[in-house]
């Protein structure tokens, strides 16, 4: 199966819910691919009332306790009440603007394994790695530090190199087949690789063709893209 992730990031609002849970009345090809939406924690509640059971959902990060006294943070027991099946971990805006590092990763990635939610892994190099050819190290350093003793698990790891989220500029489709190809060498043997940056309607087709999927931000949450996105996988 080929995964369709749709992280709407802190966007969204009841019309947008509604407008796309429309847009996803029609089956898709389930056989070929798996959509999961990923919206911030208060559409998660309402998500089963307006979307179909064949779209699945996600969310975009958790706090590590089960509950107790943790003002505004969300677990993933009670993500799991909601019928959550994914879980973002380690998104480059949650390292960045949260300070997430490689050793907070790790421990969220065991924590999903524990209470059997499925994690999102997001890595990906800064424009600075990737510029001075340091991309390879990088990656492999964060996979071997975000997987650290986490040996057979099924993971989904989605490459996003930094430099290509939001900006519509992304690496070249044989520079994503070479990095596809690398990290299936160093991931865990079930692992799922998935593509993430500036996909939109027109290159969506050139990535999934090469990656296990792709995780779209500004097209996700985009009615004309994710329309003609959407319609593609009927
Ligand atoms: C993302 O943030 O996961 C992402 C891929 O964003 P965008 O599609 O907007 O580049």
């Amino acid at each position: 199966l080929k995964i369709i992730g749709c992280n709407w990031k802190m966007n969204g609002s009841l019309d947008l819910l509604q407008k796309i849970a429309h847009i996803t009345q029609k089956p898709y090809d389930d056989k070929n691919f798996e959509v999961i939406i990923l919206p911030s924690y208060p559409f998660l509640s309402g998500f089963y009332r307006d979307f179909p059971k064949y779209v699945k959902l996600g969310a975009q990060d958790f706090y590590k306790q089960k509950n107790g006294a943790f003002t505004g943070e969300v677990s993933l027991e009670i993500l799991k009440n909601l019928s959550c099946e994914y879980v973002l971990v380690g998104h480059s805006e949650r390292r960045i603007h949260f300070q997430e590092n490689n050793q907070t990763i790790n421990a969220k990635l065991k924590n999903c394994l524990e209470e059997k939610i499925k994690p999102i892994l997001c890595i990906g190099e800064s424009i600075d790695h990737y510029q001075s050819g340091q991309t390879k190290n990088f990656l492999e350093q964060q996979v071997t530090q975000n997987l650290a003793d986490i040996e057979d698990a099924q993971i989904v790891i989605a490459y996003e190199p930094i430099w290509s989220i939001g900006t519509g500029v992304t690496p070249s489709i044989n520079e994503i087949q070479n990095i596809y190809d690398f990290l299936k060498d160093i991931a865990p043997a079930n692992s799922k690789i998935i593509y993430g940056g500036s996909v939109n309607s027109s290159n969506f087709k050139d990535f999934i063709q090469i990656a296990d999927g792709v995780l779209m931000g500004g097209s996700s949450i985009d009615i004309a893209e994710i329309t003609k996105i959407y319609s593609s996988l009927q």
